[in-house]
């Protein structure tokens, strides 16, 4: 079988250097706030270009942290409106929620599945206070077009980097366009740890500053607390994987592209609707492949009997969930009609040619 995404093979591809380094960590004694962790966020912060990178639990963590410590700074507050993109995976909008703030939904452009920036305007009120922007399935979603729009309305920029670590835009890496960024490591992301992990990066210190002390029980220093925060730390096994992998991202992300280019170039089924390549490949890191027929769930039969697996992302729109059921009788067409079209195909760094031929073989013959 053609699996959709080989965790333990893309791990093995590092196997001598993470063992090592876990043995290393394991033995130290020294399992949380400890050096890989200071010397993850170094590297990291480093590669986005970023001044600052806080590890934190998970990427929905990064993301309710942001928010949160906007609230705590005054930047924003309860019942404030975040515009966010319709056919987002949940959690972005999850983060929003939680905080007491409103997520306010903006339909995607159906070429490249990314918030429509044009119809971002519409939706401003004096309520809004910022974009939550999501580089959904590893694109990069920016233009001078949202700065300036951003600018005019006061409003935050955030970034759900999840899918996207190692992508760029004009030269500069996702996760450094907006004002602050979350990153999710969960094991089957582009950069996936061992169990769950993420991450923030900004440039802004005093946001830094704040997301440090929500992340550790609302405290700077020991005992003492300012705010009514949480626990959310990145340990070091989790820390120590990463700063292995993070090495190896861009060689990996480079691997992606070229399959993505082949599914591209050599698909030619006319029921099939493809992904747009971007004009600068380096906007695309290809954290899922996705492609969209009126026959999704016909395909995606015909390909579980030919030994190819494969995923939805997303089956059900947001709007669409019980656990927004104030939103149940919205419409929003085109997120719905991506729910109900889009297919993920296999794509990962160690995907073997032949398994990639004989996917794009089953595509023509479908
Ligand atoms: C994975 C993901 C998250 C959440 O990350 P976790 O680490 O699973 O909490 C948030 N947003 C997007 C777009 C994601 O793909």
């Amino acid at each position: 079988m053609i699996k959709f995404l080989d965790l333990q093979k893309i791990n093995l591809t590092h196997q001598e250097e993470i063992e090592n380094r876990l043995l290393q960590t394991f033995r130290s004694g020294w399992y949380l706030m400890g050096n890989d962790l200071k010397q993850f966020e170094k590297n990291l912060a480093e590669y986005i270009g970023a001044e600052h990178a806080i590890g934190v639990a998970n990427g929905l963590d990064a993301l309710r942290l942001i928010l949160r410590a906007y609230i705590e700074m005054g930047v924003m507050k309860k019942g404030d409106e975040i515009l966010v993109p319709s056919n987002t995976y949940i959690a972005s909008i999850l983060a929003i929620s939680d905080n007491g703030l409103v997520p306010v939904l903006v339909e995607p452009g159906i070429e490249h599945y990314n918030i429509d920036i044009h119809k971002i305007e519409e939706k401003i009120t004096s309520k809004t206070k910022g974009i939550l922007i999501v580089h959904l399935y590893g694109r990069t979603i920016f233009s001078e077009e949202l700065q300036k729009l951003a600018e005019k309305h006061h409003l935050k920029i955030i970034e759900d980097n999840a899918q996207a670590i190692g992508a760029e835009w004009n030269g500069k890496k996702t996760g450094n366009l907006g004002d602050a960024s979350g990153f999710s490591f969960y094991p089957g992301k582009n950069l996936g740890a061992l169990g769950d992990a993420g991450a923030i990066t900004t440039n802004d210190e005093e946001l830094t500053k704040t997301i440090r002390a929500l992340a550790n029980y609302g405290s700077n220093q020991k005992y003492v607390n300012i705010y009514q925060g949480l626990n959310s730390r990145l340990d070091e096994i989790q820390a120590a994987v990463l700063d292995v992998k993070l090495k190896y991202i861009d060689a990996e992300n480079t691997v992606r592209r070229n399959i993505a280019k082949r599914y591209i170039n050599e698909v030619s089924n006319p029921q099939i609707i493809l992904p747009e390549n971007p004009e600068d490949e380096k906007e695309h890191v290809w954290h899922i492949f996705v492609i969209r027929t009126q026959k999704r769930d016909s395909l995606q039969s015909y390909l579980t009997e030919n030994g190819v697996q494969t995923l939805i992302h997303y089956p059900i729109p947001p709007h669409k969930q019980q656990a927004y059921k104030e939103w149940n009788d919205l419409s929003f067409p085109i997120s719905e009609k991506i729910h109900n079209e889009v297919l993920s195909l296999p794509i990962s760094p160690v995907m073997e040619d032949e398994d990639i031929t004989k996917v794009i073989e089953l595509l023509n013959k479908f």
